[in-house]
């Protein structure tokens, strides 16, 4: 069951007994690195590790078997969760997984001293990722991927803009990307619960993010426009089964960075030498 609230964040809710007892929710926010502006290169990366491991909520799954984790790649920041049902203490974990995951992607702190942290950790990931394997494999899309930013935004990024950065750039970054219409909820599993009382916990948990704010500006001077979300995917919407929600995507005005990033990628294509 496919659904969205009214803030624009999308969800699917997808009900499945086996395993028993077990259920996973995959937060996936629509942005990697191939929306890095020139001077971003590693960025989308860097706001996941602050805004995840920084989250003092997750404590909560201390002890209780609870996993997450995150990742980030060209198009893409997910943060996911598995979880049993309930807790050794009998703690009915879906709300509480929700809400974390919201205080993930639309409450975070974004401290100082986090991204100082995130910081070292982003640079040793991208030690131990630099093997020649990955070199050949960066060469490759670079090639194939020459007439776009798919060729030129690894989302490892660039370790001289990462060792540079401070919490106002991961600000800047999360503000311009992290709202609900730019976001997809997925929940599978063994709920012990229907699926309106999971939607339910999803409007509870989710309601509160605020849609995008429409900017007149932005600080790197790009000239940002204003488009309505994309209602393409919502076609395929079923008929709702709590009653405020509607087939059609609200209509949310918001920055649309992705229609002003110009192709950066100054690789050029690899022509073969001409036969003599
Ligand atoms: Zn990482």
């Amino acid at each position: 069951m496919r659904g969205h609230l009214s803030n624009g964040l999308r969800y699917v809710v997808l009900p499945n007994n086996v395993p028993g007892e077990r259920f996973e929710a995959h937060l996936e926010m629509h942005v990697g690195s191939v929306d890095e502006r020139e001077d971003e290169q590693g960025l989308a990366h860097l706001v996941e590790h602050v805004t995840f491991l920084g989250s003092k909520k997750r404590d909560a799954w201390l002890g209780s078997g609870t996993r997450g984790n995150a990742y980030t790649d060209f198009h893409h920041t997910v943060f996911h969760v598995h979880s049993p049902t309930y807790n050794k203490d009998t703690t009915y974990m879906l709300p509480n997984v929700l809400d974390i995951l919201y205080d993930v992607a639309f409450n975070p702190q974004l401290l100082e001293t986090r991204t100082t942290k995130e910081k070292k950790a982003v640079l040793a990931e991208a030690q131990m990722m630099n093997t020649i394997e990955y070199r050949v494999d960066c060469q490759l899309l670079q090639h194939l991927h020459w007439d776009n930013n798919l060729g030129c935004r690894f989302p490892i990024g660039k370790l001289d803009q990462v060792s540079g950065w401070d919490a106002a750039n991961v600000r800047a970054f999360h503000e311009r990307w992290y709202f609900p219409a730019n976001a997809t909820l997925y929940v599978v599993g063994d709920f012990d619960a229907d699926v309106p009382a999971v939607v339910e916990m999803i409007e509870a948990a989710f309601g509160a993010a605020v849609p995008a704010v429409v900017d007149a500006g932005s600080a790197a001077g790009a000239a940002p426009t204003n488009a309505t979300v994309e209602a393409t995917a919502e076609a395929t919407i079923q008929a709702s089964t709590v009653s405020e929600t509607q087939n059609q995507i609200p209509e949310i005005k918001t920055r649309n960075p992705k229609e002003t990033e110009p192709n950066t990628c100054n690789v050029k294509p690899h022509t073969p030498n001409p036969r003599p």
